[in-house]
């Protein structure tokens, strides 16, 4: 697949866009309530964000390899997790790890202002080139999610897209009072969907919402 001398929409077909609402009436069917997620879904050009040209895969409800050992999340998990971070406009997101970009795009396209970190070189460099070729423009920073974004918090709500062994105690510092975070927490191949609620400067509520499987959040920066 070509991407950047192509237009957005040439790269998008009415054959995706069938596909797309097909995705969007199977996500609703297994749960998805919030019209503004469902929609968000239904705007994102999915099969632009993954290498493989087998638009079938893109529009499963599927994870999928994006490279460097990484998935793309599979999109009810995404449409999950975008449900329980209740995004308005303008709030300030921001998402750990950015893989193929796909999540901060549905993010975008709910208005939010996106802050997005990645830890391995080779997917930040990829996605960081790919997006702003079809129109998503989220800020990029090459670094260790554990530390979050001291500097550019504190956040209406942060999402964190691989399993963490525990709540990055970081990561709570830099939300707003009533902030949100919604954060896959467990040690080994399952993890259990978190929401914690930031109620004063030294009081958090943690909410559970079932069991979901990730790539682990690992420390440091991959340069590679
Ligand atoms: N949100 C992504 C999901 C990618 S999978 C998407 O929509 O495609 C999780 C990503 O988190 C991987 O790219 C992985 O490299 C990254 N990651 C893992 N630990 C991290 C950390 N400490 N800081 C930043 N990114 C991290």
């Amino acid at each position: 697949m070509h991407i950047g001398s192509n237009s957005y929409t040439m790269n998008d077909s009415l054959r995706h866009q069938g596909l797309r609402k097909r995705l969007v009436e199977a996500l609703r069917i297994k749960g998805i309530k919030d019209a503004k997620v469902l929609e968000a879904i239904g705007r994102v050009p999915r099969h632009l964000f993954m290498e493989s040209t087998f638009i079938q895969f893109a529009y499963k409800d599927q994870a999928f390899p994006i490279g460097a050992g990484q998935t793309i999340s599979q999109p009810y998990t995404v449409a999950f997790q975008t449900q329980l971070l209740e995004v308005k406009k303008n709030d300030k997101v921001l998402e750990i790890g950015t893989g193929s970009g796909y999540q901060a795009a549905v993010l975008l396209e709910m208005g939010a202002k996106v802050y997005t970190i990645e830890r391995q070189k080779e997917l930040f460099v990829k996605t960081q080139a790919l997006l702003p070729t079809i129109g998503y423009h989220p800020k990029f920073f090459l670094g260790d999610g554990y530390k979050g974004l001291p500097t550019y918090g504190p956040f209406d709500k942060i999402i964190v897209t691989a399993g963490a062994p525990s709540v990055p105690h970081e990561l709570k510092k830099q939300l707003k009072i009533n902030g949100k975070m919604v954060i896959p927490v467990g040690r080994d191949d399952r993890q259990e969907m978190f929401v914690i609620t930031r109620l004063s400067d030294d009081e958090f509520k943690t909410e559970k919402y079932g069991s979901f499987v990730f790539v682990p959040l690992l420390k440091g920066v991959v340069n590679n």
